[in-house]
């Protein structure tokens, strides 16, 4: 049976692709950072899958040395999903790019030296979209612009670390070189597996308890969770994703039409008022949080779907399904009120 090793275990969308492999049969290692981690992977995994004995959590920081030659010993797949993913601007923007970065080389090196057959980098969206003078339609040619001052720490450390992942592979020769295939999903929403809500899940659920009196005028691709997690595994084992970076996306929405699905739901909190651009870069002058978005407001970002639709052949679940989901859960868990 083979093995396979998640990074960040405890993540939002790690424990997605964890409950899939465990339910196809493979033998998963994951790492985690913390004892409270690992127990809350354990609690997921004991509700959600029906295979949780084949799971075996180990600890590694992506910060330090120790721990990343033992995880990746014996796994012939390694999905790496560790990264750290926040939306308040950091004060010091290496406090993202260093752990995104040399994480990243400390986990290929360990690849490298036990032989793993095929990488699968969780890279995103941000490292594609970011920091352009025209708007278009991006697709997997493109690469943020990480030097443009409009571009946030967390984009960049993205984005640095997935041209990390292509360089360390070009760097290898034949004989040590593994299979990578990156996947760029947009923003990703979903039900979660544990009681950590998760970055994405935190902001919707602002928008839902009606934080937003007035919604910022951003327009962003959303892709559920449980399609992120198919594709990692179908790119794990698919010999057409090798080197190939992959765009995930189902549909973008302005984010006031997020708010009218949840409206047609059943949550009448969300506004259905946008806030003018002008506003909002006033406000991002006081608040540092709201400087990376308030570049983009009003402008409307597109993603090329066409690689995605090649490759993966199953309809991605509709966003209007899964902001529906999300909301229902994160009302269940008596966090909506
Ligand atoms: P989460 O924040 O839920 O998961 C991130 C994981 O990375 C956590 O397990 C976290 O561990 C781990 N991590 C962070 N810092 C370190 C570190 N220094 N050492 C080891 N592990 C660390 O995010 P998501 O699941 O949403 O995201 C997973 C990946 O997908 C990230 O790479 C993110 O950039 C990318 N992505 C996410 C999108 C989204 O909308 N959710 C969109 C596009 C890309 P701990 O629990 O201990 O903090």
């Amino acid at each position: 049976m083979d093995e396979v090793l998640v990074t960040g275990g405890s993540g939002f969308i790690a424990l997605h692709c964890i409950q899939q492999l465990l339910d196809q049969g493979f033998k998963v290692r994951c790492t985690v950072r913390s004892e409270k981690k690992r127990l809350e992977v354990m609690k997921a995994m004991e509700h959600h899958s029906s295979n949780p004995d084949f799971l075996t959590i180990v600890f590694a920081d992506l910060l330090l040395d120790e721990g990343w030659e033992d995880a990746v010993k014996g796994c012939r797949y390694v999905l790496h999903t560790a990264s750290p993913f926040v939306t308040q601007a950091p004060t010091n923007e290496d406090v993202l790019i260093r752990p995104a970065v040399d994480g990243t080389i400390r986990l290929l090196n360990a690849c490298t030296v036990h032989q793993v057959e095929k990488v699968v980098l969780t890279s995103s969206f941000a490292a594609i979209c970011y920091g352009h003078a025209e708007h278009k339609i991006y697709d997997e040619s493109d690469w943020t612009q990480y030097n443009d001052k409009s571009v946030t720490a967390y984009a960049k450390s993205k984005t640095l670390a997935e041209k990390t992942a292509w360089d360390f592979v070009q760097s290898l020769d034949e004989k040590r070189r593994f299979k990578l295939t990156v996947l760029n999903p947009v923003g990703v929403m979903g039900p979660m597996l544990s009681d950590d809500v998760g970055t994405t899940n935190a902001e919707l659920l602002l928008l839902l308890k009606g934080k937003f009196p007035r919604v910022p005028k951003l327009h962003v691709g959303w892709v559920d969770v449980r399609d992120v997690a198919k594709a990692h595994i179908t790119a794990m084992t698919c010999s057409n994703t090798d080197s190939e970076r992959i765009i995930l996306c189902e549909k973008e929405f302005w984010l006031v039409e997020i708010a009218e699905i949840f409206r047609k739901t059943g949550f009448l909190r969300p506004s259905l008022k946008e806030m003018p651009n002008i506003i909002m870069k006033i406000l991002a002058l006081f608040i540092r949080d709201l400087s990376g978005i308030a570049n983009y407001v009003g402008q409307e970002i597109y993603a090329n779907k066409d690689k995605a639709k090649g490759i993966f052949d199953w309809e991605f679940i509709s966003i209007e399904e899964s902001a529906a989901e999300t909301a229902h859960q994160l009302d269940r868990m008596g966090l909506v009120d």
